[in-house]
């Protein structure tokens, strides 16, 4: 078995080739394999003036592949689900992210692990917690649900 443990968000925004947020991510995991756990899949209400619910989830994937092999892989499964690149923070049919993964800290110009923003954001702490609560972010030492629980303090109703 594959050794390499990764935590993966998976986020839809818009309508896309598998139907609504929810269905897309249901089709990015069996795409993706070796998923070894998954959270229940988030509905969260947009930020800005989009009346478009997002679907967001978090699973744990075994592979033996190492971290820039697996994003080209994610970004490979987001294109072809209809992802057009290039707009950043445009709606999309799926965005697939590495949150962490069994080896520490890894940072090239392509990528970053831990996932630079993850620790501010309430959409990946959720999920994440259901499966990995006790997974521990090397960078600032703290487990995921305590990550969660100081994103909730900051900001207890997102
Ligand atoms: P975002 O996910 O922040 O909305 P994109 O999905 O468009 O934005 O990703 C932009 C770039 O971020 C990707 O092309 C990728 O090279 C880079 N990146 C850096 N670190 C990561 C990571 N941990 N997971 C996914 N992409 C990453
Ligand atoms: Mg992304």
């Amino acid at each position: 078995m594959a050794t390499t443990l990764y935590a993966i968000a998976l986020g839809a925004n818009r309508y896309g080739r598998h139907g609504r947020p929810s269905a897309a991510i249901v089709a990015a995991l069996a795409a993706i394999g070796g998923v070894e756990a998954v959270s229940p899949i988030i509905a969260s209400a947009p930020i800005g003036p989009s009346t478009r619910m997002f679907a967001n989830a978090a699973a744990l994937i075994r592979s033996d592949e190492p971290p820039p092999a697996l994003l080209a892989r994610l970004k490979a499964i987001e294109r072809r689900m209809g992802r057009r690149p290039g707009i950043r923070w445009g709606a999309r049919p799926i965005d697939l992210d590495i949150i962490l993964w069994s080896g520490g800290p890894w940072r090239t110009r392509t990528l970053t692990i831990p996932h630079p923003a993850f620790r501010d954001r309430r959409f990946v702490l959720g999920p994440l917690a259901r499966i990995a609560a006790r997974w521990r972010d090397p960078i600032s030492g703290l487990r995921v649900r305590h990550l969660l629980s100081q994103v909730d303090r900051r900001r207890p109703r997102t």
